[in-house]
């Protein structure tokens, strides 16, 4: 180890690494597209590491103390973090190069595939929104250093004056987070490789160390979930033994171990107070302060009191609280940070000029936040005393903002007060399925989409340009009903059966429904990444929700107009408007969700009035807030699958109800999922090749179900072949009345040829499969 320079007093776990104004997708994009060679890549990604070292210098973060991370990512930590431990698949083994490296190439390649090769499976970072790509470990894996960009990013700001704090996915975790590699026997368990790849990580932190890091921060944030494959126990003993091995390591920088998301488990917080690293951070806004242990004489702990993950303004007089509990444990020092990195929120509030004033006074987004953690660290420094007014302006902020109006609004608030069970309940399956069928008449073997076409750039323009007032509302939904025109001809033209409009009238799956509700504030930047290149703009929900008006109502009806196949009406469920969006934290969930399911359950009432037969009910993040920790998930399971039945338990029974979800791991909601009560759902199982269809058909789940035979987050077209052997499988394994054929989520993402070719690739496989059974 080298001489000690201090952890310094306040920090972030990490930052937005997309860019204010999103240069890096823009960049990367260019670049996959062929309009862009590396070396242009690599000049604006490090323009933008100097752009993040250079403002958060700016708010008060230390240009050589380690207090600025460094955080950047092409694409995702977990990928940066694998590919450097040369955890290649053996598919994409001819990508390294002849020196054993893997070069940047390499790296887009496995984000996103090529050819025949699938790419790493794309997963939910925790409860969160993002997105991380799914390591590939297997008996086979040789881990070796295969990158050296860590040290190099070390290098590149030494060489502008700052010393920072790498910021790397640690052993644990990225073993925790993987799956077996297809080569890998049954049941084998990725973590039984920790001791092989220590070494390596090993040669990582004297790299880092010789590049000039006095600090290096390995995230271990799955020391806190009881949603991995593994007992917290299990976690907490590798914990041990990964971290007696890194921290007897000889020239390497001072570790901080983070483990935000949650609290950690008891096991884990004894083992690491006891492991030889220097610093621990944890998670205060949503984990408590633990409990005192021996190790923690020699170690700085740094309290998470602002959240990484929301963008309320934080209370600073709270957070003040929990530092003084956190310094009561015997710690050598005490220092205030993040909860977690402040990836999750978008860059800066000063950018919202169009926010009113009052909401802009609630809020916080990253720029704002290391205010927040600068002023903490000072009162640290400087005593409580000197940031007294700044701690008493976040108090008026927080009790201005629970007096508000539109805050509580008796009358949305009597109606959630009258509900009964009768109104999450929509009787009899059988009974539904009768009316349906004679309602709908489908073929066997359905074919759908899952709601959105292409967004064209022709779309995007015309949003633009009537978003500035260049074009009047009426032609910009000429121009949409055109576009709902060409997207059902196509879909005649495919001949699929169940159609849908396409959505182009909608920027966002969540934001669309935020602009037509009430209670609702959407930004103009505010951007958050969801994984690689993709972005989304949460709204903020920071009041009473309720519908003015019908919203989705007369585009549906139009659509129903130009053809006999039945249209899908399209909504977002509550759980997914929640998840997308950042929530009031002033009242449970659950509360909020059922304001919203009853918007819903309105507006499926019009859709019913206007001819439509076929209602969708997206809930794609209903697994993804699913509490990490195993004693909160009955209740939030509970609540979320109301809120959905909430929504739509008003349904006719001849009206068939659907509901997508877009994620493979079913294990613990597949009873949620049937508790829904749709009548047909469609999930992601493009990328795990069915393995889901199994779990499914297994658990007994008699209704529709369409797993996705097109892994649209990938540029390929499935070949006929490959269609008509996932549908042979989900045929083999479950009844044949209940199959659907569908892509894995919506095309919104893709170009028209490849989604034509796909599509057209659907129906034939299906076609045939028609035929063979
Ligand atoms: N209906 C939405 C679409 O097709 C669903 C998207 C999603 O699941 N994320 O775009
Ligand atoms: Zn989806």
């Amino acid at each position: 180890m080298t001489d000690n320079t201090a952890f310094p007093t306040g920090t972030i776990l990490g930052y937005p690494r997309i860019g204010r104004r999103r240069e890096l997708k823009r960049a990367v994009e260019a670049h996959w597209a062929g309009r862009a060679d590396e070396a242009t890549l690599e000049r604006t990604a490090a323009d933008l590491r100097e752009a993040t070292r250079v403002r958060l210098a700016e708010l008060g973060l230390g240009r050589d103390d380690s207090s600025i991370p460094e955080s950047f990512s092409f694409y995702d930590q977990v990928l940066d973090a694998a590919l450097t431990v040369g955890a290649l698949p053996a598919r994409f083994e001819y990508l390294r190069a002849s020196d054993g490296s893997i070069p940047l190439s390499a790296y887009f390649t496995v984000a996103r595939g090529e050819g025949d090769h699938l790419p790493l499976e794309m997963t939910k970072w925790f409860d969160t929104n993002y997105h991380y790509l799914v390591p590939e470990i297997g008996p086979e894996t040789v881990f070796s250093l295969s990158s050296n960009r860590f040290a190099q990013q070390v290098s590149e700001a030494r060489a502008a004056g700052f010393t920072t704090r790498p910021v790397v996915v640690g052993p644990v975790t990225l073993l925790a987070l993987a799956k077996a590699s297809g080569a890998a026997p049954d049941g084998f368990d990725p973590l039984s490789r920790l001791d092989d790849l220590l070494p390596v990580y090993v040669e990582i932190l004297a790299a880092l160390r010789r590049a000039g890091a006095d600090w290096v921060q390995l995230d271990e944030p799955a020391l806190v979930s009881e949603s991995l494959p593994y007992e917290p126990a299990a976690l907490a003993d590798a914990a041990a033994r990964a971290y007696a091995v890194l921290g007897a390591s000889s020239a390497r920088p001072q570790i901080l171990l983070a483990a935000g998301y949650a609290q950690l488990s008891d096991e884990a917080w004894t083992a690491l107070a006891a492991a030889p690293v220097e610093a621990l951070a944890i998670d205060l806004a949503r984990g408590d302060v633990p409990a005192p242990q021996p190790g923690l004489a020699s170690k700085t702990l740094v309290g998470g009191v602002i959240d990484g993950r929301n963008i309320w303004r934080g209370d600073l007089a709270g957070a003040w609280q929990k530092v003084e509990a956190l310094s009561a444990l015997g710690a050598a020092s005490v220092s205030v940070g993040t909860s977690t990195s402040l990836q999750h929120v978008p860059h800066d509030l000063a950018d919202e000029c169009e926010l009113d004033p009052r909401l802009v006074s609630w809020l916080a987004f990253a720029d704002q936040k290391v205010g927040q953690v600068v002023t903490l660290a000072q009162g640290l420094t400087e005593g409580r005393e000197t940031i007294a007014a700044a701690v008493r302006e976040a108090s008026a902020a927080l009790s201005d903002r629970m007096e508000a109006e539109g805050v509580r609004i008796d009358a949305v608030r009597s109606r959630t007060a009258l509900l009964a069970p009768a109104d999450f309940d929509r009787g009899e399956y059988g009974v539904r399925v009768a009316a349906q069928d004679r309602a709908l008449n489908l073929p066997v073997l359905p074919t759908t989409t899952i709601g959105s076409f292409p967004q064209t750039d022709d779309i995007r323009a015309a949003r633009a340009r009537h978003g500035n007032g260049d074009i009047t509302t009426d032609e910009y939904e000429g121009f949409l009903r055109d576009e709902i025109r060409r997207v059902v001809d196509l879909q005649e033209d495919l001949g699929l059966d169940v159609f849908v409009h396409g959505e182009a009238e909608r920027n966002d799956m969540v934001q669309y429904f935020a602009e037509n509700l009430d209670g609702f504030a959407v930004t103009q930047y505010g951007w958050v990444q969801s994984y690689g290149s993709r972005a989304t703009r949460p709204s903020i929900l920071w009041g009473d929700v309720s519908r003015p008006t019908p919203i989705t109502v007369e585009w549906s009806r139009f659509a129903q107009s130009l053809t006999d196949k039945p249209m899908k009406g399209m909504l977002t469920g509550p759980v997914t408007i929640l998840a997308w969006s950042f929530v009031r934290d002033d009242q449970p969930l659950s509360e909020t969700a059922n304001q919203v399911a009853l918007a819903l359950r309105d507006e499926i009432a019009d859709l019913e009035a206007a001819g439509i037969a076929v209602i969708q009910v997206d809930e794609p993040a209903l697994r993804e807030l699913l509490p990490l920790k195993r004693a909160a998930q009955a209740d939030y399971l509970a609540w979320s699958v109301d809120s959905f039945r909430l929504a739509t338990a008003g349904a006719q029974d001849a009206t068939q109800v659907h509901t997508h979800l877009c994620y493979s791991e079913f294990d613990v909601v597949i009873d949620a999922i049937a508790a829904l009560d749709a009548d047909v759902t469609s999930i992601e199982a493009a990328r795990s090749r069915g393995e889901v269809i199994g779990d499914i058909a297994e658990s007994g789940f008699a209704h529709g179900v369409g797993p996705g035979v097109y892994d649209i987050h990938s540029p390929r077209v499935p070949s006929v072949a490959e269609v008509a052997e996932l549908l042979t499988r989900a045929a083999a394994e479950l009844p044949l009345r209940q199959v659907w054929v569908n892509p894995d989520c919506g095309l919104k993402t893709r170009g028209y040829d490849e989604t034509v070719a796909s599509l057209r690739n659907i129906v034939e496989a299906t076609r045939a499969a028609r035929e063979a059974v």
